[in-house]
């Protein structure tokens, strides 16, 4: 049984009921005109081009020594991607920030342009941390890097009409990059020049203690303002879920309650817009930004505020929260850092043969959660043909089922390590992208390992982010005796990124290579017979194996579209013959039982 968070329950169910969400006071310091964020200046009817934001952010860099903006790649139309480091030590390297022990806090906003909040209030809170000053302790025992917007380009492409569901600015970003990604789903398969340079110039040399991602909700209307979401449960280090428990929704999460939000845990419900059928609060796969940094035993917390509330409302949501958090991480920056040195322990020294799970599911445990919405009519709509939320502005406040336990679904058993064999390059750029750590044999090694037989898939209906993913129905593990070459990757699983090469090279993993379409040639048959080749080949099988003869006249009496299919039937002994193909259906990376010995390996 997992824990659950009953502080944050309290904290919520003794809130005040007429504490709905406002947008509080403006700070008690007056900001110079100079120092206005453009959002500021049109009392947030608008914010600031990709282009203003990183002149405000160098202004601040020019007015303070706390700070360097600095460029980490470019996006695919060619703008360079920028991140800003504070710090009070003028610690702006990864080895500087390691040096003093401090946590270092990544806080990235736009990844979904339109949404756009987070960028508001970095520009804001950076500003007050070193210009007026009233949060410079923020500094004190913590190193903040902020990605001002990370999907730059759709940021340009801006309109009014870029968000339906959405309560201003009068004119907002593109959810997805010119080519038509999504990069809060190209984490792991790392397919866009955005997310390969966040994480091959950001993410893996800075290793940043905490990922904080700001986004806008979709989805039903309510009074919480302020939502948040992480991973949790049985695919989660468990040093990193306890730090989330405690510290950020045992700690920060009431904080932004006592300062004026109303928080909830990310409001899906089990049935769209229905509040009665319960919230599910469940774990996201490593494509997204915080199923990502939990594989790379960090905890990253998604933030959420309500698409329907006001842009300064938003913006001071978050701001609080970033405040809360950053207090927290301030007061207690050791419970931080330790929380990700146990994780990278704990990940390193999993035994081979234990049970490692890919995926969680939610059970049907329910805890009860204090529910802020407003009054609603459901009625049929005859347009629409189903019965279509009607929500009005009086409060309504009820007690609704809360699923948040998770129990482990795909599990697979931990090898000592992988072998990539040296032609699949796909594999060995993702690997170092990640910075898993790698060793090229010196010489060739050959040795038992368990490779992965494909034995049935299906490919996606629909096209999803330019791939039809593959989902992975049946595997059957297979002991082989392989040979490598000098020059093959070996991938050992004592390391801190176990978690991210498991899903990337597990056959069943469901953000893998295999998933994203990366290993299809294996899957496709390559050499075939002609049927008057295979005719008498047949004839002989059948005669020497009545097995095999069976098994042909069985297949014959029970699939019709066999028994119709020439080609079929052909294949069907192709494939049981001296020529059929080994290695088809076979994933190309394999499982070691071991390591290979040291003086195998490349220095
Ligand atoms: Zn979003």
């Amino acid at each position: 049984m997992r824990v659950l968070a009953f502080p944050l329950l309290v904290t919520l169910l003794l809130a005040p009921a007429a504490a709905l969400a406002q947008t509080p006071a403006p700070p008690a310091v007056t900001v110079p005109i100079f120092w206005r964020t453009q959002a500021e200046r049109t009392d947030y009817r608008r914010t600031a081009d990709y282009d203003e934001t990183v002149r405000y952010c160098k202004r601040l860099e020019g007015s303070s020594g706390l700070i360097k903006v600095q460029g980490f790649g470019r996006t695919g139309q060619g703008r360079e991607l920028v991140v800003v480091v504070l710090s009070k030590d003028r610690a702006f390297t990864p080895e500087q920030a390691r040096a003093t022990g401090k946590p270092v806090i990544l806080i990235q906003n736009g990844i979904h342009a339109g949404e756009i909040e987070g960028k508001d209030a970095c520009l804001e809170l950076m500003r007050d941390i070193l210009i007026t000053r009233t949060r410079a302790p923020l500094l004190d025992s913590a190193i903040v890097l902020v990605v001002p917007v990370f999907s730059a380009d759709a940021h340009e492409r801006r309109s009014s009409r870029n968000r339906i569901n959405q309560n201003g600015p009068e004119e907002m970003g593109w959810r997805y990059t010119p080519v038509g990604l999504n990069l809060n789903r190209d984490y792991l398969k790392a397919e866009s020049p955005e997310m390969r340079a966040l994480l091959g110039a950001l993410f893996v040399r800075w290793w940043p203690h905490l990922l904080v991602d700001d986004h806008t909700t979709n989805g039903a209307d309510y009074r919480h303002d302020l939502t948040y979401s992480f991973n949790h449960g049985p695919t989660v280090p468990r040093p990193v879920e306890r730090w989330l428990l405690e510290a950020f929704e045992g700690r920060v999460v009431p904080r932004t309650a006592e300062m004026g939000h109303l928080p909830a845990p990310y409001v899906d419900f089990r049935a769209p817009n229905d509040p009665a059928s319960g919230i599910e609060f469940g774990s996201t796969l490593p494509r997204f930004s915080v199923g990502y940094s939990t594989l790379q035993c960090r905890p990253g917390i998604l933030v959420e505020t309500h698409m329907l509330k006001p842009y300064a409302t938003r913006v001071r949501a978050t701001y609080d929260l970033l405040v809360a958090l950053l207090e927290e991480v301030n007061a207690r920056p050791k419970a931080l850092t330790a929380a990700v040195a146990e994780a990278e322990a704990e990940v390193a020294a999993g035994a081979r043969g234990s049970v490692v799970a890919l995926t969680s599911a939610l059970t049907d445990s329910v805890v009860p959660f204090a529910f802020k919405g407003v009054r609603t009519q459901w009625e049929y709509s005859d347009l629409i043909g189903a019965r279509v939320p009607r929500y009005s502005s009086t409060p309504w406040d009820t007690t609704i089922a809360l699923r948040r336990s998770l129990r482990p679904v795909r599990t697979v058993r931990r090898p000592a390590g992988y072998v990539v064999p040296q032609e699949w390059t796909v594999a060995i750029d993702r690997l170092a992208l990640h910075g898993v750590a790698t060793r090229r044999l010196a010489r060739a090694w050959r040795d038992t390992v368990e490779s992965t037989r494909v034995l049935a898939w299906t490919p996606g209906a629909r096209s999803a982010e330019g791939h039809r993913a593959l989902e992975v129905d049946e595997v059957r593990l297979e002991r082989r005796l392989r040979a490598y070459r000098p020059g093959d990757v070996w991938v050992p699983l004592d390391q801190r990124g176990a978690l991210v090469a498991m899903h990337l090279l597990e056959a069943q993993a469901p953000d893998g290579l295999l998933r994203w379409n990366y290993f299809d040639t294996v899957l496709e048959p390559k050499e075939y017979a002609e049927s008057y080749v295979m005719e008498p080949i047949a004839r002989k099988m059948m005669a020497e194996n009545p097995d095999l003869a069976r098994e042909f006249q069985a297949r014959l009496q029970s699939d019709p579209a066999f028994a119709a299919s020439p080609e079929a039937r052909v294949d069907f002994f192709f494939r049981r013959s001296p020529w059929a193909d080994p290695e088809l259906q076979l994933h190309p990376i394999d499982r070691a039982l071991r390591a290979p010995p040291a003086d195998a390996l490349a220095r």
